[in-house]
């Protein structure tokens, strides 16, 4: 049997079952079922007792027992099918509120039944609503192993005969008519053996039909480790193969620029981890190949610092540089505070966003392109065809999202023959794994050090009951001549919705706040640009004591008077989100304050992220409990990185086989980029099937 053998050959699926399998799972060819893996086993020889499940049981539970009623109760949207379960503890209700019809028909009263679910309680009544759950028979008790693989299905498959148990037996049969042959590895045969893997039949075969925990690990390890390994290969191929291509410009100098900067512009002494990180990329900058480097640092923790001195290097040896920011306020905050920190300087600094029109931007790209400007500061204006550098020679992108490939693709162009260095900082730190998988292509430096003096800002949980004293505490810190943030959420769903929330809390404030004593402004996503500038530079200098502001302040606005911040509605913002929202406070070096505005009826989630921000202010850990808690669908940048095609391995779960995955890909791409030695060419056949075989794979890059 072949790998590409279309599943409609294979015993047990015929022409309808396939066809089905390809429309609700996209289950085509052997190998798409060999890799259609299992999410969880059922261990039987561990079961729960019925009376051991209390209110605090939050983990699912294995039952095994006797179904004694059946009945359908309520009706309407309260129609449910309600099953008697006993064992020799106790009993417990099964309760089904969807495909009633269908379930019971295919129960039996009486029979011995294997349930798996989460228990919940009504009153002291305990209950399992739509448990997994699976006749015994002889054949799944005494013959097969004492592990059973569960696998995702749908309804429409369950009716067709695939639930989890009719799937196993297609796999099960399908593994019994594969030989090694079939299965050719495609690792370095000196990686299996290090690692000590089984074959990859074995390994499959362990994953699908283990007979025990020890042997499920083995087989998942393997496949997990394959599927890490190969990512990371073809990362580090795309990685390997630009640098052959393209030469990188040659920074050998450095000079009057950064000298000059350096000693007598400079208003702080550098900490031990941006002078580490600068060191890395003059090093990056001088070797002769192209810079792609990633700067991870928490928000606060001076990266800025380090994107003006690599561009001073780039200055220093003749070429232009650019900045892109992720919006306006952001690229003018950085136009602003960089056009500062160079003035007396002799350089040009040019802003680019898309309200610059007309003869402005007219003047702007002639000067771009004879020369005269030597820094460039803008927002994803910059990729644009018309803006032609005379020589670019280092791009920093200050961003919140991954840029797409195209994108950066579309800059590089922008510089020949050799494409400009690339710095990316990142706006939040980003969990390790991701950084390893999502920006795998980039070399990272990381500044793990705050500067000096920097208190981490107190972070509390409050509810409406607490309102008044939380306007009080406010009264003070502006006694104190001190600013506030109040910040409101606007999630697109519900904009309009949101925008009135905004309003009425803006109305609530002012009464409490009048305007002859407080001046307040406000910020919101649907003001024209001008506005936006106009109540922005109001709050910069310390005319109005309040900004009430949706998330457009989330990045980059600095304002180091500004020591509180309101968050509204707190629950409904990501981790990574109030972290950055919590780093606009504090900057100033003081005392600071965040005030987290929930009501006390949470999701457990949405406790959790608070728990989290009150606890800690470390970005990195916070980076890390978001990932637990949202998974990396759902983290900024990991759409468009195919890392979420992975099929076996979990990056939450899985970082330490991704380091050693890294590890050993790194190792073989570095001294043979297209896998040429005789010892890499299982890989390098494997790579290429997978080029053909797999559209998802492509997006890898
Ligand atoms: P981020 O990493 O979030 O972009 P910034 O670069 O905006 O942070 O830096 C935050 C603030 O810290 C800025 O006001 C900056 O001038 C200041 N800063 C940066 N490095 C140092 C340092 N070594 N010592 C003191 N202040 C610093
Ligand atoms: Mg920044």
């Amino acid at each position: 049997m072949k790998l590409q053998t279309k599943i409609e050959f294979l015993k047990g699926i015929g022409p309808a079952k396939a066809a089905m399998l390809q429309k609700e799972l996209g289950i085509f060819t052997v190998s798409d079922l060999l890799q259609h893996y299992p999410f969880r086993y059922i261990d039987k020889t561990k079961f729960n007792r019925i009376s051991d499940i209390t209110p605090d049981t939050h983990e699912s539970v294995q039952l095994r027992g006797i179904l004694r009623r059946l009945e359908v109760k309520g009706d309407g949207r309260k129609r449910r099918l309600v099953a008697r379960f006993r064992d020799p503890s106790g009993a417990i209700d099964l309760v089904w509120f969807k495909g009633i019809h269908f379930i019971e028909k295919t129960l039996v009263i009486g029979s011995e039944y294997v349930v798996y679910g989460k228990p919940a309680f009504f009153g002291s009544q305990p209950n399992i609503a739509h448990p997994e759950i699976e006749i015994v028979t002889k054949s799944n008790t005494e013959l097969a192993p004492t592990m059973d693989a569960v696998y995702p299905t749908t309804e429409k498959l369950k009716g067709k005969g695939l639930d989890p148990k009719g799937i196993r037996k297609v796999i099960s049969s399908m593994l019994d008519n594969l030989t090694e042959e079939d299965i050719p590895e495609n690792l370095p045969e000196y990686v299996v053996n290090k690692l000590r893997f089984p074959s990859r039949l074995a390994a499959l075969r362990l994953t699908h039909q283990p007979t025990n925990n020890a042997e499920m690990v083995e087989g998942r390890n393997r496949l997990k480790f394959e599927e890490l390994f190969l990512m990371q290969i073809k990362i580090l191929q795309t990685k390997g193969r630009n640098q052959i291509a393209y030469q990188g410009w040659m920074f050998d100098k450095i000079g009057e620029y950064f000298n000059d900067f350096y000693f007598n512009k400079l208003k702080f002494e550098l900490t031990g981890a941006q002078k580490r990180v600068l060191k890395e990329i003059r090093k990056d900058l001088g070797s002769g190949v192209q810079m792609n480097r990633l700067l991870q640092g928490d928000v606060g923790s001076g990266k800025t610092i380090c994107a003006v001195m690599s561009i001073l290097m780039a200055l220093d040896n003749g070429f232009q540089t650019c900045l892109m920011a992720p919006t306006e306020i952001l690229a003018q905050q950085h136009y602003d505070g960089i056009s500062a920190d160079l003035e007396g300087m002799d350089l040009k600094v040019g802003f680019l966003v898309g309200s610059v029109k007309g003869k402005k931007r007219k003047l702007l790209f002639e000067e771009l392109a004879n020369g005269e400007i030597d820094i460039l500061i803008g927002t994803h204006a910059l990729i644009e065809d018309p803006v032609i550098f005379k020589n670019l020679g280092l791009v920093v992108i200050d961003e919140q999202h991954r840029f797409g490939v195209q994108q950066r693709a579309k800059l590089w162009r922008k510089s020949k023959p050799n494409p400009p260095h690339v710095l990316v900082m990142t706006a939040t730190p980003i969990p390790r794994t991701l950084a390893m998988s999502v920006y795998g292509d980039l070399d990272v430096s990381v500044i793990d050090e705050m500067p000096p003096g920097r208190l981490p800002v107190i972070t509390v949980h409050r509810n409406e009951s607490h309102r008044l004293r939380v306007f009080g505490f406010m009264k003070e810190q502006i006694a104190k001549g001190h600013q506030i943030y109040i910040v409101y959420p606007l999630i697109e769903e519900s904009e309009t919705l949101d925008l009135n929330n905004l309003m009425a809390g803006y109305e609530s404030i002012s009464r409490e706040f009048p305007i002859e004593k407080y001046q307040l402004s406000i910020l919101h996503g649907r003001m024209k640009a001008v506005d936006k500038d106009f109540e922005m530079q109001r709050f910069i200098r310390n005319e109005t004591q309040i900004m009430v502001a949706t998330t457009v302040i989330e990045v980059g606005v600095n304002v180091p008077n500004a020591t509180m911040m309101v968050i509204e509605n707190s629950e409904r913002f990501g981790l990574a989100q109030l972290h950055q929202l919590r780093g606009r406070v504090g900057r100033g070096g003081g005392e600071a304050f965040c005030i987290l505005m929930a009501s006390y009826k949470l999701s457990n989630e949405g406790r959790q992220r608070i728990k989290t921000m009150c606890e800690t202010s470390n970005g990195f850990e916070i980076a890390e409990a978001d990932l637990k808690l949202r998974g990396p669908g759902n983290i900024a940048g990991t759409q468009q990185s195919g890392i979420l095609n992975l099929k076996i391995a979990d990056l939450v779960k899985d970082g330490k086989i991704l380091k050693t995955a890294r590890e050993i890909a790194k190792r073989i791409v570095e001294d043979d980029v297209n896998l040429e030695r005789p010892e890499h060419l299982s890989l390098k056949n494997y790579m290429d099937f997978m080029n053909k075989a797999w559209k998802g794979w492509s997006m890898i890059s």
